[in-house]
């Protein structure tokens, strides 16, 4: 079965495929390493990443490159503020980058190469621009592209829907453009005295590459000139990954990547997120909050990447809920977490992996997981389904297919307890007991004490669930 999923450039409903008929290429636009990245970063880090895992659980080889843009003027001025050269700052962030993405149980792309690794490659790609007569060098030493040489810009952003013209010559600031038109865009930009030491040589003098070429060139490099899907969150559309295209069109004359993925931002309590509202959170602010990261996951997959997510602590606590009911499950199948296998049979859950590769539809995939848990585990408890069966292998390895594309660690599921201090447990079981004996006044009054503490209980069938609650 095919990924059917929506193409950005195309405006349809396309399947993914390999064009080599082998193995999917792909890139994702990767972070900006001067500071922590932000649970909306980690929105389109993990949608990337189960794209890859319903690729892959779906038998398909992939091959996933993601940059680290380690050179640009939020690098260069946070260094410079901290007092530390440029290298060794990026260096720091990058460190923190991989262990959020390690937590968030992200699989690491098969490369990860970074902008200033790719000086030369960038400088080259200048050079066919400027050949092509589709680049030039201004007063100042910077190079700019020159995008009304180029017949197809804007496509991908609906550029002439926007009303934007491409022949403006309004000049923002006289010292900042020089260039011919406000809409060429930086390729190669001369070296400034707030560079400091980070600049490079090339054919026009000392400076450093924009940002723009930074991944036309890595993709060019280490995945062809023409690969089969780009991808990154909606904020990149215009203008990044349209200088992207031109950058890369203009100069081979092939159609750049075939498929555009982009993901839809992520809300925080209705808001957008920034730093001034105080909404910026990262993994460390949510653990120190007392969540987990597997709850985060979750929250960013509960809803379809078409869509901006508004992400609630409401919803953080649901996701808690949904996760131990996971676990509960998995410990009710005997499930021993496995390793990744290459071809996943979801067997019972195929619904799951229908829903996934239906445009990625990760909030009817998880929905459908659970259905399939509910009647299996109702099946168990009457005794219809024995656990030693081979029906039960079976289930055990769809389940853990599913556990592999969601991304889903299940040892860290399986032993999902709260740990719940001695004198609240006992007050919770005061209260079950209260509530099976019917003296329901006692159990409210249980109920509000362990509230008064922070303590909140949701009652199952046979047993109730008790979490801490939280901000
Ligand atoms: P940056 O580090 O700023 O270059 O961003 C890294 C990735 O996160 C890019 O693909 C952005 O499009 C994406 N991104 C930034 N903000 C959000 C957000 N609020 N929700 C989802 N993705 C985002
Ligand atoms: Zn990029």
């Amino acid at each position: 079965m095919p990924l059917n999923l929506y193409d950005s450039l195309s405006r349809e409903i396309q399947e993914v495929f390999p064009m080599d008929g082998e193995t999917i290429r792909f890139y994702g636009c990767g972070p900006t390493v001067y500071g922590p990245a932000h649970i909306g970063n980690f929105r389109t880090f993990v949608m990337q990443d189960v794209f890859r895992r319903v690729l892959e659980t779906a038998g398909c080889k992939t091959f996933h490159a993601r940059n680290l843009t380690d050179v640009d003027d939020k690098t260069i001025r946070q260094s410079q503020i901290e007092g530390i050269p440029l290298e060794e700052f990026t260096k720091k962030w990058t460190e923190r980058f991989r262990n959020d993405c390690k937590e968030l149980n992200l699989l690491s792309p098969h490369i990860e190469p970074s902008a200033v690794g790719h000086i030369p490659e960038q400088i080259s790609l200048i050079k066919r621009l400027i050949e092509k007569g589709k680049a030039y060098l201004a007063n100042d030493g910077s190079v700019y592209f020159n995008v009304s040489s180029h017949e197809n810009y804007g496509r991908l952003s609906r550029l002439s829907e926007r009303k934007v013209t491409t022949s403006s010559t309004k000049r923002e600031s006289s010292d900042e453009y020089d260039r011919d038109s406000a809409a060429d865009f930086a390729l190669w930009k001369a070296r400034r005295a707030e560079d400091g030491n980070n600049f490079w040589n090339s054919p026009w003098g000392e400076g450093r590459p924009g940002w723009h070429i930074e991944c036309s060139a890595i993709c060019m490099k280490h995945l062809g000139e023409s690969f089969d899907l780009h991808s990154g969150g909606v904020d990149l559309v215009f203008p990044h990954h349209e200088n992207e295209i031109a950058q890369v069109e203009a100069a081979t004359d092939k159609t750049f990547a075939r498929h555009w993925f982009h993901i839809a931002h992520l809300l925080v309590e209705g808001q957008k997120m920034s730093k001034s509202l105080g909404n910026l959170y990262t993994i460390e602010d949510l653990k120190k909050l007392g969540y987990r990261v597997e709850e985060v996951r979750y929250l960013l997959l509960s809803g379809s990447y078409r869509q901006p997510l508004n992400f609630t602590f409401d919803s953080l606590r649901a996701a808690r809920k949904a996760l131990y009911k996971i676990g509960k499950f998995s410990r009710l199948i005997a499930y021993e977490p496995m390793t990744r296998v290459e071809f996943n049979d979801f067997g019972i859950f195929t619904p799951v992996q229908e829903a996934l590769l239906k445009d990625l539809n990760t909030p009817e995939a998880l929905g459908q997981w659970f259905k399939t848990i509910r009647d299996l585990s109702a099946e168990i408890q009457r005794k219809e389904l024995l656990v030693e069966s081979d029906i039960c292998e079976k289930i055990r390895l769809g389940f853990h297919a599913c556990c592999e594309a969601f991304g889903f660690k299940m040892d860290n599921l399986s032993n999902l307890k709260i740990d719940v201090p001695k004198k609240i447990k006992n007050l919770a079981d005061q209260r079950w007991e209260a509530k099976q004996a019917k003296d329901w006044k006692l159990a409210d009054e249980i109920r509000l004490k362990l509230a008064e503490k922070g303590w909140e209980i949701k009652d199952l069938k046979d047993e109730y669930v008790i979490s801490q609650m939280l901000k």
